[in-house]
């Protein structure tokens, strides 16, 4: 996973910066406080203001290393801009994700060292959850929702650390998902995201300093997908 500016200041969602390159409808910054997405994290949304226009940001996109911005209406922008990214948005995909690591946690622990299969995060405060689990009673999963309120309300900080990709992969349950593993940084470096006391895993996404900043969830269904997955969709209640 490459590094990502919101990484180091998650809380930074307005930055002064310049326009590198520049083509139809799409930027190059010199700094970025956005999220791209990507390992089941959603993109960023927001704006792009210069001194002759603002442009909303619809995506991005990364060639030969260089994160693109892309642009409403074709826009094209130079010089000097402001980049803010929605907060309200980023706040509701952070509490999603971060919500995603405690079940996923739980599920891990409490069947198996379970892994999880897939992960998507909606954009009116549900998510759903895959998990590789042929052979269990969804009563068992739907009984979740009081372990996950608990975790939330015992407010457990949530930290970061770097380390080398060989590690990682030596580490029992690390690596926690089948399908949306975060590649390594160019140097070869993994970010890890403890919860502390309960979890540690690799992830590029943006995440709560605590677990206590999410609102209550409720497991709202589940589903049999195939033979092997159940799909656990979850809200912000
Ligand atoms: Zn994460």
């Amino acid at each position: 996973m490459s590094r990502y500016f919101c990484h180091d200041h998650p809380e930074t969602l307005n930055v002064e910066t310049k326009v590198l390159d520049v083509r139809p409808g799409a930027v190059v910054l010199e700094q970025s406080p956005f999220h791209p997405g990507g390992g089941g994290q959603v993109a960023d949304r927001g704006t792009l203001t210069s001194a002759n226009g603002q442009a909303r940001v619809t995506g991005f996109e990364t060639v030969d290393g260089r994160l693109w911005h892309l642009l409403a209406d074709g826009a094209e922008l130079q010089g000097v801009v402001q980049a803010a990214v929605d907060a309200e948005f980023r706040a509701m995909q952070t509490q999603l994700h971060t919500d995603a690591h405690l079940l996923n946690a739980l599920v891990y622990q409490q069947f198996n060292g379970a892994l999880l299969t897939g992960a998507q995060l909606g954009d009116d405060g549900t998510a759903r959850c895959d998990f590789d689990l042929p052979d269990v009673d969804n009563d068992r999963l739907r009984a979740l929702e009081a372990a996950l309120n608990d975790v939330i309300k015992q407010d457990l900080p949530v930290r970061y650390a770097w380390i080398p990709r060989e590690e990682a992969e030596s580490t029992q349950g690390l690596l926690r998902s089948r399908s949306v593993a975060p590649p390594p940084s160019p140097d070869g470096m993994i970010r890890i995201v403890e919860i502390v006391g309960l979890d540690r895993q690799a992830c590029g996404g943006t995440h709560l300093a605590s677990t206590g900043q999410s609102r209550p969830i409720k497991i709202l269904k589940i589903d049999n997908k195939g033979r092997h997955n159940r799909r656990v969709k979850y809200g912000l209640a």
